[in-house]
């Protein structure tokens, strides 16, 4: 057998047995087992190296996919994003290819599509949905600007109120969906939720508005840790929200209006 073909068969029995026992963050693999080869193999637990075919790209990661581990561990971000958020970015670019929505940007297309279009819905929705959800999580959270804690105290009286609604909106949602925090075309904020990926910025929109925060409460978002509980993921994910990125995200939204 060829050298790198045994460190690779070696390799793989590693994961394998590390899978079954769900503590594939704990295993280290001696260092002498891991050829320059695999050192160097782009795929080798780094989000930078998740590639989109086409004009929408993956927007990388600000962590590692063990980044968010106080809430959500390796293996679920990893899936989540490497597979289920690339899917999306993919079936996006295909599903343009040769339209006017190539021209266009991400915004554009969730604003003015057709809600009969379900790959354009559906994917569009999927890819800019996840962009939202990971950016505005951290392990290592910040708190809100004075703006932005001004405007939750305005529209909801406090911070407590707003992580009710949140996590109400999430846990009655049926199915699969969102619970988003939207700034409105009037410069409110309100709570709301939707279906599949469908999101505030689409024409069928119940609530129409600029995603602020969004969190995602597909099972595949925390069934490894959560198992069908999705309120207690609820409960915890208020604890790897960046308040920062909010109030960026807010000041952002209030601009445009
Ligand atoms: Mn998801």
């Amino acid at each position: 057998m060829k050298k790198s073909l045994f460190i690779a068969a070696l390799l793989s029995v590693v994961f394998v047995s590390c899978d079954n026992e769900k503590k594939l963050q704990e295993v280290e693999i001696p260092d002498a087992l891991l050829t320059d080869q695999v050192k160097s193999d782009e795929n080798f637990g780094n989000p930078a190296a998740v590639k989109a075919e086409g004009k929408f790209q993956m927007q990388g990661l600000k962590y590692g996919y063990d980044g968010l581990s106080k809430v959500i561990d390796p293996e679920t971000v990893s899936i989540h994003y490497g597979k289920h958020h690339l899917g999306y970015a993919n079936n996006l670019n295909k599903a343009i290819v040769g339209t006017p929505m190539e021209n266009q940007t991400i915004e554009e297309i969730l604003v003015t599509l057709d809600p009969a279009n379900a790959a354009v819905r559906n994917n569009a929705g999927g890819y800019y949905n996840h962009n939202l959800y990971w950016d505005v999580l951290s392990n290592t959270p910040q708190a809100a600007s004075p703006e932005f804690t001004q405007a939750i105290v305005n529209n909801f009286g406090s911070n407590e109120e707003l992580i009710k609604q949140l996590k109400e909106a999430g846990a009655k949602q049926f199915g699969s969906g969102w619970s988003w925090l939207v700034v409105t075309p009037e410069g409110k904020l309100v709570v709301t939720s939707t279906a599949n990926q469908d999101n505030p910025l689409m024409p069928n929109a119940v609530v129409k508005g600029t995603p602020v925060i969004g969190i995602d409460v597909w099972e595949h978002a925390y069934y490894l840790n959560y198992q069908n509980k999705r309120a207690d993921y609820l409960d915890q994910i208020f604890e790897i929200i960046d308040w920062k990125t909010v109030s960026d995200n807010y000041t952002k939204a209030i601009a445009k209006k």
